[in-house]
This record gives C-alpha cells, structure tokens and sequence, in this order.
C-alpha cells in the first residue's frame, strides 16, 4: 500500500499535524512551480484526477486513527485539490480520525465551483497568495498556463462568501514581493479572512528566506487585519517524526 499518511508533524500552523496525502506521487504533482518549493521539478498538473482511491484512503486512515494529532491536513506531494474525491476524503478523515481537518491549498482551482464545495467541508482552509500582480504571480508561482490571479482572487472571494469554517490566507515573502507588503495587505483586507499567515520559505530551497526584521516591518502593513502571525514567532519549529520517518523526510512542511 502507498504512504498515503504521513506524521504527525509539528506544524507552526496546525500543532500536531496528521499528513494526508491523496496525490501520494514520487516527484511532484502541482498546477505551479514556485520558485521556493522544497519538493523540486515535477508533474504540471491543471486537471483533476483519483491518483488513490477512496478505499486506500480508508484503510490509511484506519490504521492512524489512535495516533493523538490536533489536525487531519490535506497536503503531501503538490496541490491536495488536484485530487478527485478530496470531499469525500476529508468526511472519512473526520469520521474516522475524530480530528478538525485542514486543507493547505495553493488557491489555483479556487475558480472552480465543484472545487469549492468540496473544500468548504473541511474545518480549516489555508489558501495560498503571495503575488499581487499577474507579473509577479507568473514570476514567483509560475503556474501552468490556465492560471491566472485574478481567476483566483475572485476564486477565494465566493469560497469566502460560502464558508463558515476558518480561513487562512498563506503569503510567502521572498526577495521578489518583499517591497509589495501594502498590496498584499490589501488583497487580504478584501479577501477577508480569519487569518493571515507571513511565511518565508526557512526550510533548504532555491530561494533565501527573509530575516525577522523583514517579516516584522511586512507584518506592520497588514494593521487592523483579524489575527496576523509571522513564521518567526511560531512556537513549533520543527518536523517531529514519530511515524513513517522514511516518508516524512521527504513530505513538505505543513
Ligand atoms: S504550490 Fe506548493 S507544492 Fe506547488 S509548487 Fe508551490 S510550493 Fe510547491
């Protein structure tokens, strides 16, 4: 059987985090390439496809479900809404794990509505943005051609609209958008989410992270926003491999 769960990590987002990973390929399955992804080349990916079935899914989940964790996480290899049955997915996740489910996406397939409904099952939904403009969202998320910002922006905004549980909004800062904080902020204030997460990408990559002093003066800019928190002043640092250590060690961060 594939390692469809991986875990739990320690996730300065989520506590104790249980990986699911529902594309479980060996490289990469994702609609972008951002310049800071720690997973490497990859599968360009902008259709749906079942790379694991619902019964697999099941009968991982089965065998995690006294594993203590605070959150069930939709992540793994690439971009989790690429997966078929990602609803149906996170139902048996709650079912069986007794868990609040989260799903880190990078927001492309937001546009889509049979996408959004599925992902308004989960409890948490952290939605990737970190460019401003069309320019520098090819730059800096290069994504496959179908892609565009603002498919995605308005994409967020009707989840939004829809969807009571909490959402996040996930912006990596790097060299490329640093002197952008003020347009990010205000994509968040129109967004309206529950949080915002200011990411640097800290873990080995082809990008340098931002210092603290970087992340701090961006965070100022986003004044008046509901809960604001920087990966700097994140208390769980690091990855804790208390199962599967040979497949965590290659899974990204949650
Ligand atoms: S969205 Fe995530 S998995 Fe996809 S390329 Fe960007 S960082 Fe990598």
């Amino acid at each position: 059987m594939r390692s469809i769960v991986y875990g739990p990590v320690s996730s300065w987002r989520l506590g104790r985090s249980l990986g699911i990973d529902l594309l479980s390929t060996t490289t990469k399955t994702c609609s972008f390439d951002c310049v800071y992804c720690q997973l490497g080349a990859g599968q360009p990916a902008d259709e749906r496809r079942e790379l694991v079935s619902i019964h697999e899914v099941a009968a991982s989940l089965e065998e995690v479900r006294h594993v203590p964790a605070d959150y069930a996480t939709f992540s793994g290899m690439g971009e989790p809404t690429l997966a078929r049955k990602l609803g149906e997915a996170i139902e048996i996740a709650r079912s069986l794990l007794h868990l609040p489910v989260a799903v880190l996406t990078n927001s492309s397939l937001l546009s889509r509505e049979d996408v959004r409904q599925e992902l308004a099952r989960a409890d948490v939904v952290v939605a990737k943005v970190d460019a401003p403009t069309e320019e520098l969202f090819q730059q800096i998320n290069r994504p496959c051609p179908s892609f565009h910002l603002a498919d995605i922006l308005n994409g967020i905004s009707e989840f939004r609209r829809g969807f009571s549980g909490k959402l996040a909004l996930q912006m990596m800062f790097v060299e490329a958008n640093k002197e952008y904080a003020a347009e990010m902020a205000r994509i968040a204030r129109d967004l309206l989410p529950d949080e915002v997460q200011i990411n640097t990408p800290l873990r080995p990559c082809p990008v340098e992270p931002l210092s603290k002093e970087e992340l701090d003066r961006i965070k100022r800019e986003f004044s008046g926003l509901k809960r604001v928190v920087t990966v700097y002043e994140a208390t769980t640092p690091e990855v804790v491999p208390l199962h599967r250590e040979e497949t965590l060690r290659r899974r990204p961060r949650l």
